[in-house]
Formats: C-alpha cells, sequence, structure tokens
C-alpha cells in the first residue's frame, strides 16, 4: 500500500462511533450501560410473535418488494392519517427502508448535490454529519445552548445562504430532548416555503413526548407537503431496534427520488419483520399511551437520581435521553468523565461533545439513557450517588 490512507477524505474525520468505544468500555468493567439507547427489555410479545409466524408461514423470507411489502406500507400511511390527519398514497407516498438510519442516508445521497448545504441542529444525531459528508454536501450547525436548547430561529434564518439545499431536523431531538412547539414549526416552515428549501424530518421519537409537549409533523404545516421527507421507524416506538424497520412519507416524486438511492443501498431489508410491524403499528391507543407513560415513569427516576448525585439536569420532554452537566463537580470535560466515570462508580454515558462541530458549546454535557428495567435505573442511581 502507498501514502494514501485506505478510509476516503470525505470520511477521514470519522472513526469509530462513541457508543462503540462506550459500550466495550461498560463491557469490560461490567458497567451498566446508559449510553447507547437500546430498551433492555424487548417489544410487545404479540408482536415478536408475529414475525415468528411470518417466517413460518414464508412470508419474507425472500426477497420482499422494492418499496416494503403492502400490508406495511399500508399500516404506515393508516398511522399517519390516525396520529395526524395526513393522507398518504401507500404505493406511491411510502417507502420502506432498513430503519430511520438508512432512510437518512438514502435522502442525503438522493436529494444533494456536492456543495449544497445543509443545516441541522448540533448536537447531531451521529449519522448525520457522515451522510451529509457521503454526499458530498457541507453541515451547517445550528446550535442548541443549554439550558433550554431551544433553536434561536434568528440564527437560523441567517444561516440560510443560496447554497442551501436543506434543512434535516430532528425533534423529538436526541439527544436534549427538545421538542419544537407549533410556532417554532410555523416559523420553520414559513423560512423553508420562502427560500424553497427541503426538509428531511427524523421523527423516530414522535410517540415519546411528556408532559405538556406535543409531537407535530412539519410536513402539516402549509407549503410542506411537497418539500417535506418524513422519516420514522420502529426501532423506539415498538422497542425493537435491532430489526431495523424504518419508513419514508413523503410526496410520490420524492419518495421516487430517495427510493432511487436507497435500491443500490440495501435494496430491501427485514422482510418478515416488516409484516410484524405492520402489525404494530395497529396496535390500540392504549399502547401507545402505555409506552410513553412508562416512560415517563422512568425519565423521573432517573431525574430523581441524577439530582441527587449533583449533576445539574435539563429536563427533556421528549426521547429516552436526559442530558446533564457535570459542572457542578467541578469537572469541564464531558469525554474525560465519561471515559473515566465506568472505573469509579460502574455506569456508563456518554459525553455529548462528541455530538457537536462547536468544541466549547457542549463540552460539560453528559447524556444518560433511561429506556432501561426500573431496577437498573435505580441501581444506576445508587452507584453515582455513592460516587
Ligand atoms: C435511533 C435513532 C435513529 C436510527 O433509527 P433506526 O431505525 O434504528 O435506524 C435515527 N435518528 C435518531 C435521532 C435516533 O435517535
Amino acid at each position: 500500500m502507498g501514502a494514501r490512507p485506505p478510509l476516503n477524505r470525505s470520511l477521514a474525520e470519522f472513526g469509530t462511533t462513541i457508543f462503540a468505544e462506550m459500550s466495550a468500555l461498560a463491557l469490560k468493567t461490567g458497567s451498566i450501560n446508559l449510553g447507547q439507547g437500546f430498551p433492555d427489555t424487548d417489544g410487545p410479545a404479540d408482536i415478536a410473535e408475529a414475525a415468528v409466524r411470518a417466517i413460518r408461514e414464508g412470508k419474507g423470507n425472500q426477497y420482499p418488494p422494492g418499496p416494503g411489502v403492502p400490508e406495511l406500507r399500508t399500516a404506515v400511511a393508516e398511522h399517519q392519517q390516525r396520529f395526524y390527519g395526513l393522507p398518504y398514497d401507500p404505493d406511491t407516498e411510502v417507502l420502506v427502508t432498513a430503519g430511520a438510519t438508512e432512510a437518512i442516508a438514502a435522502a442525503m445521497l438522493a436529494l444533494l448535490e456536492p456543495g449544497d448545504e445543509v443545516i441541522a441542529f448540533e448536537p447531531f444525531y451521529d449519522s448525520y454529519a457522515a451522510c451529509i459528508a457521503m454526499a458530498g454536501a457541507i453541515r451547517v450547525p445550528l446550535t442548541l445552548r443549554a439550558p433550554s436548547f431551544r433553536p434561536d430561529l434568528d440564527a437560523l434564518r441567517a444561516a440560510v445562504t443560496p447554497r442551501t439545499r436543506l434543512l434535516l431536523l430532528n425533534s423529538p431531538h436526541n439527544p436534549t430532548g427538545m421538542v419544537l412547539t407549533r410556532d417554532e414549526l410555523a416559523a420553520i416552515a414559513e423560512l423553508a416555503v420562502e427560500r424553497d428549501l427541503l426538509v428531511v424530518t427524523d421523527e423516530v421519537y414522535e410517540h415519546l413526548v411528556y408532559d405538556d409537549a406535543e409531537h407535530i409533523p412539519l410536513v402539516s404545516f402549509p407549503g410542506m407537503r411537497d418539500r417535506t421527507v418524513s422519516i420514522s421507524s420502529a426501532g423506539k416506538t415498538f422497542s425493537f431496534t435491532g430489526w431495523k424497520v424504518g419508513w419514508v412519507t413523503a410526496s410520490a416524486p420524492l419518495v421516487a427520488a430517495v427510493r432511487t438511492a436507497k435500491q443500490f443501498l440495501t435494496y430491501v431489508s427485514s422482510g418478515p419483520f416488516q409484516y410484524a410491524m405492520a402489525e404494530a403499528l395497529r396496535l390500540p391507543d392504549s399502547y401507545y399511551t402505555g409506552l410513553r407513560d412508562n416512560l415517563r415513569r422512568k425519565r423521573d427516576i432517573l431525574s430523581a437520581g441524577l439530582t441527587e448525585a449533583g449533576f445539574e439536569l435539563f429536563r427533556p420532554a421528549g426521547t429516552y435521553f436526559i442530558t446533564t452537566d457535570i459542572t457542578p463537580f467541578g469537572e469541564k470535560d464531558g469525554l474525560a468523565f465519561c471515559r473515566t466515570l465506568p472505573e469509579r462508580c460502574g455506569v456508563v454515558a456518554i459525553p455529548n461533545a462528541v455530538f457537536y462541530d462547536d468544541p466549547d458549546a457542549g463540552r460539560s454535557q453528559v447524556r444518560f439513557a433511561f429506556c432501561k428495567q426500573d431496577k437498573v435505573l435505580q441501581e444506576a442511581a445508587a452507584r453515582l450517588q455513592r460516587w
């Protein structure tokens, strides 16, 4: 091999994700892993059974149709109608993907030209920067700042240039738990229409909103129907993150564009799981409210524990993460803190700094996931307090 490194230049800045490092550390030290956001109990047993049944009945064991099985596309369209009053044609306006992750990648590869600018909230979900880079585009961060993490709409307006092609928005927002309000969404929609921008919305936490917060899809605002690609997935809503079933809803031309990129990434995935997810989406309202109530309780358990342990805490209105600040301990560097926390007290967390371009904005912030069994959260809280 010559002097040229194997990894191409656009990906050179992306090493191993922090989740791999921290999960390995959790394993090595036998720590409680509140780093990566996956539930430690599986989703509904009936839905797992539906996947087994699909395999036994020979449904989805061979390549399913490229856009997804009709049963799931219909269920996704029904879900958008049921929760948001949004009509979509299951044949032309719904696309099934390998989780939201593939939907985001396919949307970036399909909709962007090299040199296009993409505005996204930072802290970013970790795949955004890489997907924007793979498309040859340029990320423009809009920094969400503690304690409220509300977006600065004047700064957003100022960030739009003639090269801006797309807004990539995540609400409810991981890792801060910020949920965009109706007024903020209306202002963003107005700007998108005025500047003729596409918008890709990552709504994987759509059902995890608490207290007075409400999830309103940006696509429901005037002028947005034909410029918005909405993305969600089964992982967070149904606690089956390993199944990797996601979906896109958008106008037919936008779905066709995203499908063009998607067909050369995975082509198709998760055949039998698609049938099970069609059943999951049709679960009664009690499932959805139960999930939310359960996670709200877990949020409160971990919040109390973290406050007691001395963390400054930013109360999340959505998602299953709590962002904290470690300044009260006289510490400033979240990354160093998270690297030593497992040794110190047997708990793993994630430094928010890795989700920022601005090195100072999130330096002292640390994220904990609360999608864990109550007894695990209580034990984690006890360990943090002892230390
Ligand atoms: C978990 C997560 C995803 C990825 O979803 P998958 O369906 O597992 O691919 C995308 N965006 C955000 C903000 C997430 O937290």
